[in-house]
């Protein structure tokens, strides 16, 4: 019996239990099965947390900004469900 690569459909040879062609094929048919799955809350306050953190990071090179807070909003900063304090 043929057995064929789960991400790429290519012809196996080898083990008979081989599920992918090349470690690329494994590593991208597993990524891509992490991209699909949804996240949870923890994984999107994390990433909502990471990207307020880079957006202030770039406004805050001197030390000390004062930046208004539609440029911040610009930059998809999300001001509802987290407080953003700043500390300095
Ligand atoms: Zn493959």
């Amino acid at each position: 019996m043929d057995c064929f690569c789960t991400y790429c459909n290519t012809k196996l040879e080898g083990r008979a239990d081989k599920k992918f062609c090349t470690p690329y094929c494994k590593s991208s048919y597993h990524y891509q099965k992490s991209r699909e799955k949804e996240q949870n809350l923890f994984q999107k306050i994390d990433g909502q947390l990471k990207t307020n953190r880079r957006v202030l990071k770039n406004f805050n090179k001197a030390g000390l900004a004062t930046v208004r807070k539609e440029r911040l909003l610009k930059k998809r900063l999300q001001k509802e469900g987290f407080e953003v304090v700043f500390c300095i």
